[in-house]
């Protein structure tokens, strides 16, 4: 006796993984007018349907085609969790059984959306939940904006997603193709049609790619995960600083900055004991001093395989005053989604140990 087929439906293409020409060409070979492939993007992209068969305008003989013939979207949501302050995170599941993660937040005047961009990071930064388990894949541009799309029909009819942070899972500059295109789809008029000033990209520090990213010519925004002053203590924290090393990035920092004239923030994680010292503030102040920056201070979200914690308040307000006082911008980072699993990878990393402790050897 054979084993059973897979259904199916597991093997189909998802739809937004067809280029626009692609679609076309695929449209002609079943009969269907090219322009079909426009009207259907748009009910992809702009607008909050589920399913093909809501696609009202389409004949319902090409719904059912594009039910066959087609996945809606590149990954299902596995897990949907709600913080009591609205932040709302996503586990996705990858057509080939990958996990990442998204998050929706919510404030007054805006909704924030975060976005992965790689399965688990090669970059191993010591703090971070992403890195614990290394780098399985890039994400393909599609499983990249539809994360935006998918949070997008999650919202109130009266809510716009107003920005967006490629700050989820992975490295997004070691994935720099995938995650230039996702961008392009979403800034471009016919595509999501944010504007590029509402988009931060953030990066370990890459100074080529950094470079490369300026060239596009974009109002992206660039944030820059620093975490500590100097190279020893970056490369205990960041080990691929090892070979990359704190001048470089400023030194890339500034190109950014000069062809694109964004200003660049500086993420630092402070982390108890480690680089939350007054000296390290100082350090800091001085190796920003002069430039066009501001810093962003993010105490620690606990990883629970973790031991390493967050300072106490009055410490990280000392950290604050001291960047003020030496004339540099900075604020402290607000904590969202405090009562889900909020630190980035966190939710991947519980499923994936929990996933290992059940698998039979
Ligand atoms: N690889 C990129 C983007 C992903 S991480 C980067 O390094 O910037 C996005 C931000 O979240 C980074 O500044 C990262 O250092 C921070 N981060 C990761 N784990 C964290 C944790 N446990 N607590 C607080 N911030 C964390």
């Amino acid at each position: 006796m054979t084993a059973e087929p897979a259904p199916a439906t597991r093997m189909l293409p998802a739809i937004l993984e067809s280029s626009p020409d692609s679609l076309i060409e695929w449209l002609n070979s079943v009969g269907q007018p090219a322009f079909r492939a426009k009207q259907i993007r748009q009910w992809l992209i702009q607008r909050r349907v589920t399913s093909f068969d809501s696609m009202s305008d389409l004949p319902a003989a090409l719904r059912i085609l594009l039910q066959q013939n087609f996945r809606f979207c590149s990954f299902e949501i596995l897990n949907h969790q709600i913080a009591s302050d609205r932040t709302e995170k996503l586990l996705l599941k990858l057509q080939d059984g990958e996990l990442v993660e998204c998050v929706l937040m919510r404030e007054t005047d805006r909704r924030t959306v975060c976005i992965s961009t790689q399965v688990g990071c090669a970059m191993g930064c010591v703090f971070c939940a992403s890195g614990l388990l290394g780098v399985r894949r890039n994400l393909t541009a599609a499983e990249i904006f539809e994360q935006v799309l998918v949070l997008h029909r999650l919202l109130q009819p009266d809510e716009k997603i107003t920005n967006i942070v490629v700050m989820g899972i992975g490295e997004p500059l070691a994935n720099f193709r995938s995650l230039t295109a996702a961008l392009d789809v979403l800034t471009a008029d016919d595509g999501f049609g944010l504007g590029s000033r509402r988009i931060t990209v953030s990066t370990v520090g890459l100074p080529e790619k950094i470079r490369e990213f300026a060239r596009l010519g974009a109002q992206y925004n660039l944030a820059i995960s620093l975490h500590a002053p100097n190279d020893d203590l970056r490369t205990q924290i960041v080990p691929v600083n090892r070979s990359i090393g704190i001048a470089e990035i400023v030194a890339a920092a500034e190109d950014f900055h000069q062809q694109t004239g964004r200003r660049v923030s500086w993420e630092y994680v402070l982390l108890a004991g480690v680089n939350d010292q007054p000296q390290h503030a100082e350090e800091l102040a001085a190796l920003l001093q002069g430039r066009t920056a501001h810093v962003n201070l993010i105490p620690m979200n606990g990883v629970s395989e973790l031991t390493l914690t967050a300072p106490r308040e009055p410490h990280t307000q000392k950290f604050l005053d001291i960047l003020l006082r030496r004339g540099i911008p900075a604020t402290v980072r607000k904590r969202k989604g405090a009562d889900i699993d909020a630190a980035c990878g966190q939710l991947r990393l519980n499923r994936e140990t929990a996933a290992d402790q059940t698998t039979p050897e």
